[in-house]
Formats: C-alpha cells, sequence, structure tokens
C-alpha cells in the first residue's frame, strides 16, 4: 500500500482519483504525504511563517448560513460592533508589532453606511501605517463597485471562502434564497480576482453530507480558479445553529482534523507557492492544531488582535480557542509554538502570495 501512495506522490498532477486515494491514506501513508508537503513548503515559499493581525470586528451579519453561530436568526448571542478607534487601536498595535498584515473580518453586511465606513478605515489604516500594513479583508459578498472602492482604499487581498464547491452541498448548507445563492458567490471570486485582489478562498472539511469526492472537487476547483491564498478548516459544531441536528452524522473530530491537514498537505504539493493560513478552527480541536498545520504546509497565521471584551461574541463555532485573551498574552505563547514546528516568523515582512506575484507578472 505505501508504494502506492509513494509512487502517486511522485507524480507532478494528480487525478481525481488519485487526490481520493491520497484524502483516504491511513495513519501510515498519511505522514508520506505529510514529508512532502513539508519539503514543497521548504522550497517554494520557505520554513516562514508570516503573521496577519485579525480584527473581528463585528459579528452583526444579514446572512443566516445554516453552520455559522453568528448567523442572522441566533438570538442568543449579543451583537456587537467594534468602534473605529478600538479597530485602529488593535491595527496599531500590530503594526507596533511587525505583525506588517492585518485582516479586518465580519458579519456579512451589504449597506452604504457599511461602505462607507470600511473604505473610511481603510484609508486611516493605511494613514497611520505609512502605507506599510497589507491589508486582507473578509466581508463577504458585495457588488463590483463595492469590492472596487475598498481595493482602490487600500486593500489588496480578499478572502471569501466558496465553503464547498459542490452546488448541491452549498444549497444543503444555506438557505434556500437569492441571498444564499451558489453563482453568486462565484461571480464574486471571479470579479475579486479581476478586479486585481490577492484572491482567497476556502472550504470546511468535515461538513455534513460532504464526501471525499467532494474534497477531491474542492482541491481541482481551487487548482483550476489558481487562487492567490487558502484559509481552510475543519466544520465545528454549534448548538445554536440549524445545521447542529446533523451532528450525529460527523466524522470524529480528530477525523475532520487529519481530514483538513490532508487538503492543507495536497494543496501546497499542487499548487507550491500559495499562502496558506493555518486557521483557528484547527486550533480549536487539536491545541497544536496551527502547528500542526504548519508542519504540512501552511504558512499564515492569523493572530487574534480584537479587544478580549469581545471575542467571546464572535463564535462562529464552538470551543474557539483565546476568547478570554488580550493580543498581547498570546504572542509569546505563539512565538514558542511556532518555533517548535520549525519555523521563523516574517517579522516586518507583508509576504504577500508568491503565486499572486508570478500570476501577475505574465
Ligand atoms: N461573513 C464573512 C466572514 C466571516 S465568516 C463570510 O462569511 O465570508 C468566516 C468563515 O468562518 C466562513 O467562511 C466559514 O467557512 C467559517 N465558519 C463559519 N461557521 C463555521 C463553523 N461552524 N465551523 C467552522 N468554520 C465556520
Ligand atoms: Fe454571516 Fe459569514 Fe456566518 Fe454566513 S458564515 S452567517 S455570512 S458571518
Amino acid at each position: 500500500m505505501n508504494n502506492d501512495i509513494d509512487k502517486i506522490l511522485e507524480k507532478e498532477a494528480f487525478s481525481k482519483e488519485e487526490l481520493i486515494r491520497l484524502l483516504s491514506s491511513n495513519e501510515t501513508e498519511r505522514k508520506l504525504l505529510y514529508r512532502k508537503a513539508s519539503e514543497v513548503k521548504a522550497e517554494h515559499v520557505g520554513k516562514i511563517v508570516y503573521y496577519r493581525g485579525l480584527v473581528e470586528f463585528s459579528n452583526i451579519c444579514g446572512k443566516n448560513c445554516h453552520y455559522c453561530g453568528i448567523r442572522r436568526d441566533n438570538r442568543e448571542l449579543k451583537r456587537y460592533n467594534l468602534g473605529d478607534m478600538e479597530i485602529l487601536k488593535a491595527v496599531e498595535f500590530a503594526y507596533e508589532n511587525k505583525y506588517a498584515s492585518v485582516v479586518l473580518q465580519s458579519g456579512e453586511l451589504e449597506s452604504k453606511g457599511f461602505t462607507d465606513r470600511i473604505e473610511k478605515l481603510l484609508r486611516e489604516i493605511k494613514r497611520i501605517s505609512n502605507n506599510e500594513l497589507g491589508i486582507t479583508i473578509s466581508l463577504g459578498e458585495q457588488t463590483k463597485d463595492v469590492y472596487q472602492r475598498w481595493f482602490d482604499a487600500g486593500a489588496h487581498r480578499y478572502l471569501l471562502r466558496i465553503e464547498s464547491s459542490n452546488p448541491v452541498l452549498y444549497k444543503k448548507i444555506h438557505p434556500d434564497d437569492t441571498r444564499h445563492d451558489f453563482s453568486r458567490r462565484m461571480e464574486c471570486l471571479e470579479t475579486l480576482k479581476d478586479i486585481g485582489y490577492q484572491t482567497g478562498t476556502g472550504i470546511m472539511v468535515g461538513l455534513p453530507f460532504q464526501t471525499i469526492e467532494d474534497l477531491a472537487g474542492d482541491i481541482m476547483f481551487m487548482k483550476n480558479f489558481d487562487i492567490d491564498m487558502v484559509g481552510l478548516g475543519p466544520y465545528i459544531e454549534h448548538r445554536d445553529t440549524p445545521m447542529f441536528k446533523y451532528r450525529n452524522l460527523l466524522l470524529p473530530p480528530a477525523d475532520r482534523f487529519q481530514l483538513a491537514l490532508k487538503v492543507i498537505a495536497l494543496l501546497r504539493i499542487i499548487m507550491k507557492d500559495i499562502n496558506i493560513a493555518a486557521a483557528t478552527a484547527m486550533q480549536a480541536i487539536d491545541p497544536m492544531g496551527r502547528e500542526k498545520a504548519l508542519m504540512v504546509g501552511a504558512n499564515v497565521i492569523m493572530p487574534n488582535i480584537t479587544p478580549g471584551k469581545y471575542r467571546d461574541s464572535y463564535k462562529l463555532y464552538e470551543n474557539k480557542p483565546c476568547t478570554d485573551e488580550e493580543a498581547e498574552d498570546c504572542s509569546s505563547c505563539l512565538e514558542a509554538r511556532i518555533h517548535m514546528a520549525g519555523d521563523e516568523i516574517g517579522y516586518g515582512k507583508r509576504g504577500d502570495s508568491r503565486h499572486f506575484q508570478k500570476r501577475t507578472l505574465q
């Protein structure tokens, strides 16, 4: 059996069947996959981790995704919206601590007030950081005009997960209405790429009804779309969501975690020079989850710099780690953990996607 995996890993490209075989690898076999991914990482992006200070600035959301703890219809949590000064203070913390990039993320709102506010904030972030900070935004589906305005104001990376590239599964995990339409999500991703963003997407691994074939399809989708960045992690059930009722269908958390590691490793091997984030959800299942992701190909970590008092309310899923800490408390423990994983931290370096740089030079 080992030989079989060995042989596949020697190939330049994988067929869907081969991807399925690799995703199904057993405990011994998967070590070969992880080793290969680690080698590709060292060769193509180096053993460096880039930081993106993550500000989850509001949990107010107009959408109702069936899996998400901050969905519109969940009345079991306190809604918050950070003030501009609080956001900028968090951003300053990132800048002063040489994080070199920030991510602004929130629930999804489509309104003139929201668009204007973000535009102003982006300009302000650029101003207070002498144009130095890299800015990723993850603010859901918007019109082309809105994406363009935010790009012009200084955002240059956008994260919009496809969640699942199988339209049938996508439909199952979202309400059946125009606000949650698969084709709109795809169009948004195309638009982001056309505008010139470094475009990131991702999926949840281990969703109810999701098959290994689906995951192989997701990997092929990301390759064919030629994404620049990925953020992916295991699906983690949340009791105040409609999908909680399917929890009996889920793989045990440890298996979901390994499956997510395999997807990360495969994306590193196949796409080589993209940026891959070790998502917080990895750590929700395994205390060393993010470090393990770094060892199989991830090269970006998003330390949470949201003021501590709000963190408990940005619960997309349960068991979210570090919700009772302040940004400063996290940095030294994180640094030690990254060194343990054998990587250096790219302090002061923006760490833009090499894939994007090559793609746009052509
Ligand atoms: N509202 C924006 C950004 C915030 S949600 C958007 O939806 O794009 C960011 C990501 O959190 C989502 O893309 C989804 O993949 C992830 N997420 C939501 N609920 C989750 C859950 N229960 N388990 C794991 N990840 C989840
Ligand atoms: Fe809102 Fe994003 Fe959660 Fe969907 S995944 S409910 S858009 S925050």
